[in-house]
């Protein structure tokens, strides 16, 4: 195995849709201390259900070189994510190794549960941007929402040990869902502007085909505009090139929030995020409804940084993903490939 420093070109690989690849989603486990409705219900992810087995999961060492294969190509910004990454005991190693890449950004994604463990240690090996799952300052909702025995506090806390830990962006984000949570915005939006956090509101999606999804229980982010305007006049900032969340400014001063507007405002055309799964196959969209490209085969084969590269930038060159620009009634209730496994 060509274990050798990279010594590539950078390609600028471009997909069917002229899209570049310029960030990458590593999911380090398909498992989860969580059962969030829209991600992964408990019906599905009941006793029975197979998770990857240990050896399955890509290691330390294989995540990092197939992440420097990555940079190599032009990602500049990688974000670890899961399932849940902070129920991996070696997520500090793979933080680790991931810092020392040149990327202008390496955040992870956490439903916060755990953060109070590891927030020091993170900030230690590198970490500069952490995204905490936060979808209800009601512990009532919260527990509802998440489906799980840890309480809302053990999440603040989370967040107070990030902030305390010195981690540079801590940013919540909010699914929301009509008549589950959208009552609870604006208290979020209170908690962000009274800490200096960020918080941004994700449009629920329909992903993996088993949630129930139906686009009545989705909350537009315009709605989610009015309703914080109203009470907090906001004006929006300029986007910058690949970020996904639209981003407003409170013009008392009160710092910004964020909208994600995958539902009503697709953002297909500059979808520049290729997903790695927690057994090392690439998929090209978070809907994907296909196997992904096995890299995990070719790593554990022997192949060299050469071989990978190719391989990833021939799927790349034959990205012709544009779901969300498409998304129907019938597309939404199609089997597709679990968020908790591709990486959200
Ligand atoms: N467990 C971590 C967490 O919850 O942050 C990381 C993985 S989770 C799959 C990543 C993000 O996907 C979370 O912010 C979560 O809220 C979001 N997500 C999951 N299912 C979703 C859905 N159906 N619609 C919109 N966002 C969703
Ligand atoms: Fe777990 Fe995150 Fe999915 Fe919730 S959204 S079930 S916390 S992976
Ligand atoms: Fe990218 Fe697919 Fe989402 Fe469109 S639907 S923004 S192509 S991940």
């Amino acid at each position: 195995m060509n274990t050798g420093t990279l010594n590539l070109i950078p390609t600028a690989v471009q997909d069917r849709c002229g899209r570049p690849l310029g960030a990458l989603r590593i999911s380090v486990t398909d498992r989860c201390n969580f059962r969030c409705r829209y991600c992964m219900p408990r019906e599905r992810y009941a006793a029975g259900h197979r998770f990857l087995a240990g050896g399955e999961l890509l290691s330390v060492s294989e995540i990092s070189r197939l992440a420097g294969v990555f940079v190599a190509m032009g990602v500049d910004r990688i974000r670890i994510t899961g399932g849940e990454p902070l129920l991996r005991p070696d997520v500090d190693g793979i933080v680790a190794a991931l810092a020392g890449l040149p990327l202008q950004r390496l955040g992870l994604s956490t439903n916060g549960a755990l953060l109070g463990r590891w927030a020091g240690r993170l900030h230690d090996v590198g970490l500069n941007s952490v995204n905490i799952s936060l979808d209800s300052l009601d512990p009532a909702v919260f527990a509802a929402m998440s489906a799980s025995k840890v309480p809302l506090d053990a999440v603040l806390g989370g967040i107070a040990a990030a902030r305390a830990a010195g981690i540079a962006a801590v940013k919540l984000n909010c699914v929301v869902r009509r008549g589950t949570n959208d009552t609870g915005i604006l208290e979020l939006v209170e908690l962000a502007r009274r800490d200096g956090l960020t918080v941004r509101f994700i449009e629920y999606m329909d992903v993996g085909g088993s949630s129930g999804w139906r686009l009545d229980e989705v909350v537009t982010a315009q709605e989610i505009l009015e309703r914080i305007t109203q009470v907090h006049p906001a004006e929006e900032c300029a986007q910058a090139p690949g970020e996904v969340a639209r981003r407003y400014r409170f013009l008392d001063g009160g710092g910004e929030f964020g909208l994600i507007t995958s539902v009503s405002r697709p953002f297909c055309g500059g979808c520049i995020r290729a997903r790695l799964s927690a057994d090392g196959r690439l998929y090209t969209c978070l809907f994907a409804g296909a196997a992904g490209l096995d890299l995990r085969e070719l790593l554990r084969a022997g192949a060299y940084d050469e071989a990978l590269d190719r391989a990833i930038a021939e799927c790349w060159q034959a990205r012709g993903d544009r779901y969300s620009d498409t998304r129907s009634a019938l597309t939404a209730s199609a089997d597709r490939v679990a968020m908790s496994y591709i990486g959200g």
